[in-house]
């Protein structure tokens, strides 16, 4: 059975500039896991997609000041990290289409319609689950090589 050896949680403003700061605490986070440089970049990819949908998507015309992205993380004694980014935003009414690579609904910038395909491929598994008109809950875990 794997033990829990380390959690944290976080709470943030959906505002653009809070991508860098969610990044920089994960990577700060699982440090002590000592992931690879290649790992630990993939980790920081997957987060920032997941981030970047709750700045884009989650909260259309709300003051982002007030809306917020929520992590929580935990690391494992078996080198395993779970990351929870959740949001109270508008939720996704056909979540099977929005996880079809290359579908966008767009938003603010030029958008691919990637971001679910990166976490995907960054790390081990990503579930996600969405209420429209309540939020969404993305989790994600990845292993690291000892
Ligand atoms: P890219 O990530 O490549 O910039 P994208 O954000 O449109 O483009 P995905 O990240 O794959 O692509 O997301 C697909 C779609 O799912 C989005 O266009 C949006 O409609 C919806 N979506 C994703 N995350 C959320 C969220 N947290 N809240 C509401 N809708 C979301
Ligand atoms: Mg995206």
């Amino acid at each position: 059975m794997k033990k829990i050896i380390n959690e944290m949680k976080l709470r943030l403003p959906a505002i653009s500039g809070n991508e860098g700061v969610c990044r920089a605490m994960i990577s700060a986070f699982v440090s002590g896991l000592d992931p690879t440089l290649d790992e630990l970049g993939d980790l920081r990819c997957a987060v920032s997609e997941a981030v970047t949908n709750c700045v884009v998507h989650a909260y259309p015309n709300k003051d982002k000041l007030h809306s917020f992205i929520y992590i929580s993380a935990r690391l494992y004694d078996n080198k395993e990290v779970s990351i929870e980014i959740s949001d109270k935003g508008c939720g996704i009414v056909d979540l099977e289409l929005a996880l079809t690579p290359g579908y966008t609904e767009g938003g603010e910038g030029e958008r691919s319609g990637m971001g679910f395909f990166i976490m995907e491929s960054f790390t081990d598994s990503v579930k996600v689950k969405s209420t429209p008109g309540r939020g969404t809950v993305i989790l994600m875990k990845k292993k690291f090589s000892s």
